[in-house]
């Protein structure tokens, strides 16, 4: 977890809402820049598990590998690490009378999801991700040896 005092990073990625608005679809634009939150089992990828990399929607940063995804049965997206650490900003969340830790994509400020400490082993942290907020890319380097 990072120091909640520090001010958000300067992004990379600067729009107005309106060139927001006309860049993505409503539902996108409703979790990334409005901070909403899809409802669990509807998303595109709560149980996608095909081997390929996820990027930022708003700015296609490379955030998660399909490696690092794994069942949670909670209904959306969850990945116990991130290769693209990085790419990803942590910011103390008090909304809706909790204390939760949000996610946003460092680049743009996109709005990702929260990160909990109820994952599984080796890191026991779960990333909790909107699909509309992550764009799947397919990667065949990226397929399980077996
Ligand atoms: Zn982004």
């Amino acid at each position: 977890m990072t120091d909640s005092k520090r001010p958000p990073s300067p992004r990379v990625i600067e729009k107005t809402e309106a060139e927001w608005k006309s860049s993505l679809s409503p539902e996108e634009y409703y979790i990334l820049r409005e901070k909403g939150t899809e409802r669990a089992f509807t998303g595109e990828y709560w149980d996608h598990f095909e081997p390929g990399h996820y990027v930022c929607r708003g700015c296609g940063t490379p955030l998660f590998k399909s490696l690092e995804k794994f069942e949670s049965h909670c209904g959306w997206p969850s990945f116990f690490s991130s290769a693209h650490g990085d790419s990803i900003e942590e910011i103390e969340d008090r909304t809706h009378g909790m204390v939760r830790t949000e996610v946003v994509c460092k680049k743009c400020g996109g709005h990702l999801g929260h990160v909990f400490n109820d994952g599984p082993a080796p890191t026991g942290i779960r990333y909790c991700i909107n699909s509309p907020s992550i764009r799947f890319e397919p990667s065949e380097n990226l397929k399980p040896k077996s």
